[in-house]
C-alpha cells in the first residue's frame, strides 16, 4: 500500500495543517510521563518548517467529550514542543473559535500554532462536516501524522481530507513508518506469533481479538479484561473489573480460538486487593478463588511463570495493554516481568499503545524492543487487516 508522500507536496512557504497525536500519558502531578508521541512527530514538523511553512498543529488529549475542560488543556504539550522544536509554539485559546481563526490567519512562515484540544469540540468525534470545513479553511495543505487515531473516522483525521485534493494532502513520516512496519509484519510474520493483550476494557479490544485469532498462534490475556473471560468460565472474580454484557462474546472468542487451534491463555493467579488503591491490603490468590468484594489488579507469579514458558519459543510478539494496574507500584510486577521476557526475546517484538509504551519506557526497556508503535487500537486494527479510515484517503490509487 503506497501512501501520498509528503515529499511530493509543493509546501514551500505555505500554510500546513498537521494532525498529530499528542495524547500522552500524564502522572499524578500532571507531568508528561512519556513524550514518545510528541518526539515522534518532530520529523514531520521540522520538515515543514525547513520548507519555510507556517505550521498549524492539532491534537486531542484525553476525553473531554466535546466540552472545554482545562484538565485536558494542551498547554503542557505546547511547552514540551517548544523545548523539542527550540522555537516558540503559540497555543490558541479555542479550536475553531475567534482566537484560533485569528491566529491561524495571521500565522507567518516558520511560525508554529498549536490549536487547543480538538476534542473540546463535539464535531471532532462526530466527524461533523462543518467542523471539518472550518479546520480545513485554516491551511492550504493537510498532513496526517497521527497514527494513534487513524482508526477513528474523526473530523481532523477523516472529514478534513475531503477538502484537499491529492496534491494538497499526504501522510507524515510517522504515519508512513507505522503503516509500512505493520504491512510487513502482517504479510509474513515469523511464527510462532503471539499476541499479549491486556488493559482495562474488553469492549475496546473485543472485535480486534476476534479478528486477530486467525492471524496468531497464541493469545495471552492479562489486565482487567481477563476477568470477563474468567467470570464466563464460572470463576468467582469478586469485585474485579467485569463487563457483564460481553460475557457471551468472551465465550465466542474462546470457542473460536479452540476451533482455529489458537492457544488461548488466561491468568491462573492474581494479586487481589480490597480496594483500588496503592495502600490497600492485597494477597495472592488463585484466579478461581478471588474473595467476594476483592478485585484482581495484577497477574500473579504463577501466571508470570506460565506466560514465560508460553513465550519461550515465540518468534513474533505483539503486546498491547498492561497486565495490571501498572501505575501503582504494588500492581506493576506482572507487567514489568512480562516486559522483561518480551525484551529478552530474540524474535520480533512489537509494543503498541500509549500505556504499554509508557510502562516499557518507565523500566528502561524501550530500546530493547524491535518496534514501539504510537498507536494501540490502530495497530490492532491494522493487524486485523483493516484499512484505517484516516489512512484510506491517503492511499495512492493505482492508474
Ligand atoms: P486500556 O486503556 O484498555 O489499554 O487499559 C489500560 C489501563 O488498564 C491501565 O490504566 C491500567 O491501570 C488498567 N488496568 C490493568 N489491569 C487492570 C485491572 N486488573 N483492573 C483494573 N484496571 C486495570
Amino acid at each position: 500500500m503506497e501512501l501520498l508522500n509528503i515529499k511530493n507536496l509543493k509546501l514551500a512557504g505555505k500554510k500546513v495543517f498537521i494532525r498529530c497525536d499528542f495524547n500522552v500519558p500524564m502522572d499524578e502531578f500532571g507531568n508528561i510521563s512519556d513524550d514518545r508521541r510528541i518526539r515522534s512527530a518532530i520529523a514531520t514538523i521540522n520538515y515543514c518548517l525547513d520548507q519555510e511553512c507556517a505550521v498549524i498543529l492539532a491534537s486531542h488529549l484525553g476525553r473531554p467529550d466535546g466540552e472545554i475542560d482545562t484538565k485536558y488543556t494542551l498547554a503542557p504539550i505546547a511547552l514540551r514542543l517548544q523545548q523539542l522544536l527550540k522555537r516558540e509554539v503559540v497555543l490558541s485559546e479555542d479550536v475553531v473559535g475567534e482566537d484560533a481563526m485569528k491566529k491561524a490567519s495571521a500565522l507567518q512562515s516558520n511560525e508554529v500554532l498549536l490549536l487547543e484540544n480538538i476534542r473540546y469540540e463535539a464535531g471532532e468525534t462526530k466527524n461533523n462536516e462543518e467542523f471539518s470545513r472550518k479546520l480545513a479553511s485554516m491551511a492550504e495543505f493537510y498532513i496526517n501524522d497521527a497514527f494513534g487515531v487513524s482508526h477513528r473516522a474523526h473530523a481532523s483525521v477523516e472529514g478534513i481530507t475531503h477538502f484537499f485534493d491529492n496534491e494538497h494532502k499526504a501522510a507524515g513520516f510517522l504515519l508512513q513508518k507505522e503503516i509500512q512496519f505493520f504491512g510487513k509484519l502482517i504479510q509474513n510474520p515469523v511464527r510462532p506469533f503471539a499476541a499479549i493483550v491486556g488493559g482495562s476494557k474488553v469492549s475496546g479490544k473485543l472485535e480486534a481479538l476476534i479478528n486477530l485469532l486467525p492471524k496468531v498462534d497464541k493469545v495471552l490475556i492479562g489486565g482487567g479484561m481477563a476477568f470477563t473471560f474468567l467470570k464466563q468460565m464460572g470463576y468467582n472474580v469478586g469485585a474485579s473489573l467485569v463487563e457483564d454484557d460481553l460475557l457471551e462474546e468472551a465465550q465466542n472468542i474462546m470457542d473460536k480460538a479452540r476451533k482455529l487451534g489458537v492457544k488461548f491463555y488466561l491468568p491462573i493467579d492474581v494479586v487481589a486487593a480490597e480496594r483500588f488503591a496503592e495502600d490497600s491490603v492485597s494477597k495472592l490468590v488463585s484466579a478461581q478463588e478471588i474473595p467476594d468484594n476483592w478485585m484482581g489488579l495484577d497477574i500473579g507469579p504463577a501466571t508470570v511463570r506460565l506466560y514465560r514458558e508460553v513465550l519461550n519459543d515465540v518468534q513474533t510478539v505483539l503486546w498491547n495493554g498492561p497486565m495490571g494496574v501498572y501505575e501503582m507500584e504494588k500492581f506493576s510486577r506482572g507487567s514489568n516481568k512480562i516486559a522483561h521476557f518480551v525484551a529478552d526475546s530474540y524474535g520480533t517484538t512489537v509494543v503498541g499503545g500509549g500505556d504499554t509504551a509508557d510502562l516499557v519506557q518507565r523500566i528502561g526497556l524501550d530500546e530493547e524492543m524491535t518496534f514501539i508503535s504510537t498507536g494501540g487500537g490502530a495497530s490492532l486494527e491494522l493487524l486485523e487487516g483493516k484499512i484505517l479510515p484516516g489512512v484510506l484517503p491517503l492511499i495512492v490509487k493505482e492508474a
